[in-house]
């Protein structure tokens, strides 16, 4: 049986020397390993309350809209900073090198609202921590993280359950 990894390939030293890069574009590319990661997360929700899927970008629009079409969800986009055309609301977080900034339209979400976070991998959980923020900011409740890949050795799965947080993914 394939499986997510047998279409992900590790691209050495980018985008800097000395880190392995899941790159993620060729199981996008391949309709069964499409296939095979949108069923595997639609599989990993089955029995959560989502009323809405919010995808980190890039990737995670990528897999955020094909999840929200098979679980009859909209879709909201949180993205880099300067990207959205409305009114939005800010998070800073860290990154190896400096920080960065992603957004979410103030309007995107109203309280009470059950998200799920999607994006393709987790690895110190920075990111997705700065979009759960977000979420929160606006009244909404994060049901749960999903992932394709969980860098485990990096602590993200770690620092997202730590804030209280369901985190699923497909493989390591
Ligand atoms: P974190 O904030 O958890 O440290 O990093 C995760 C974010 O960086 C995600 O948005 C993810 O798309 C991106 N990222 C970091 N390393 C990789 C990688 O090796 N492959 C891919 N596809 N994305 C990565």
């Amino acid at each position: 049986m394939a499986h997510v990894t047998d279409y992900i390939r590790t691209i050495p030293d980018f985008p800097h020397e000395g880190i392995m890069f899941r790159d993620v574009t060729t199981l996008f590319a391949d309709r069964d390993g499409l296939r095979l990661a949108i069923e595997g997360l639609v599989t990993a929700c089955e029995g959560l309350e989502i009323d809405t899927v919010a995808g980190l970008e890039a990737r995670g629009f990528i897999l955020g809209g094909a999840l929200a079409d098979r679980l009859g969800t909209g879709f909201v986009p949180i993205r880099k900073k300067g990207k959205l055309p409305g009114k939005t609301i800010e998070q800073a977080y860290s990154l190896e090198y400096g920080e960065a900034v992603v957004e979410i339209h103030d309007d995107a979400l109203h309280a009470g609202q059950k998200v799920l976070l999607v994006d393709d991998l987790l690895a110190t959980g920075g990111t997705a921590e700065a979009g759960i923020r977000l979420i929160e900011r606006l009244g909404a409740e994060v049901t749960a993280c999903a992932f394709v890949i969980d860098l485990r050795e990096l602590g993200g799965r770690k620092r997202l359950e730590g804030l209280g947080q369901r985190v699923e993914a497909l493989c390591a």
